[in-house]
């Protein structure tokens, strides 16, 4: 097999030039990390069921008129997406106090918030993707103040879907993180959403007992953390009969 020209390794996923020009391939590995990179463990077979979740997710989200990078799935653990040109924002959307904003604030874990919270946190692992205001994204120039606008507005109608989906499944959505970029479409530049919504950036609790599902698990250091992401997949109804077949040994081809 030809080699394929990798554009970039990180935790959890491995990108490599697509097959056609203006396409990537995300390649989703069982590498996990949290708390900024200083937890990390493997999670077995999270990556085929991440690239499931967010191959459901991204399509069910296309259905309502969402844009996204998004093509299609080519194996257990790679899909092919256009490439765009990402905003170096990790956006982070809130329900419900949890992570970060219960520590900075001092509230307890699982209050619901009177509205939801759209935070910036800039995309850099070496100062801890620190969180940012809409002065530093338009004065560093990452985006204009139309594209946060657009941004914002996406996010949330990415939030009132993901939520809705996931509470008809018994799942409570307190938070995600997603990123987005811009996409060339002839003369037009069009902002989408990019890398993967999955587990790994979703806080999710069973909506009856509060129970963590998801990568909650690993950042706690819980026990049944692999178990977890398949009951995501399972309540979504897309975990096949007998589970994913053998998502054991990584497979990564270069
Ligand atoms: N998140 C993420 N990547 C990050 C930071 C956060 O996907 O680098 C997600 C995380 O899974 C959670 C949400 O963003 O769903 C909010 O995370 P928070 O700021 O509360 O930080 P944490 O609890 O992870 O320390």
């Amino acid at each position: 097999m030809a080699r394929r020209r990798q554009l970039y390794e990180g935790t959890a996923k491995v990108l490599f030039e697509g097959p056609e020009p203006g396409t990537v391939v995300q390649h989703f590995k069982d590498d996990a990390s949290s708390d900024n990179k200083q937890k990390r463990g493997v999670i077995t077979g999270k990556g085929v069921i991440n690239n499931r979740i967010s191959e459901y997710l991204m399509t069910r989200m296309t259905d309502v008129g969402i844009p996204t990078h998004f093509v299609r799935r080519l194996n257990m653990r790679e899909q092919l997406v256009r490439e765009v040109e990402i905003i170096p924002l990790d956006i982070v959307v809130r329900n419900v106090v949890a992570g970060s904003l219960a520590r900075r604030f001092g509230l307890p874990d699982g209050q619901r918030l009177e509205r939801s919270i759209v935070e910036f946190y800039h995309k850099n692992d070496e100062l801890g993707n620190p969180m940012v205001l809409e002065e530093h994204i338009t004065a560093f120039g990452w985006a204009t103040h139309q594209e946060i606008d657009e941004v914002i507005a996406l996010s949330l109608r990415i939030n009132d879907f993901l939520y809705g989906l996931f509470i008809g499944h018994g799942i409570r959505l307190i938070d995600f993180k997603v990123e987005f970029g811009r996409l060339w479409d002839g003369e037009q530049q069009r902002i989408v959403l990019a890398d993967e919504v999955s587990p790994d950036n979703c806080r999710l609790w069973d909506a009856e007992t509060g129970d963590k599902l998801g990568k909650d698990r690993f950042r706690e250091g819980m026990d049944r953390v692999a178990e977890a992401y398949q009951e995501v997949a399972r309540r979504l109804g897309i975990l096949p009969e007998g589970g994913f077949g053998d998502i054991s040994g990584p497979t990564l081809v270069q």
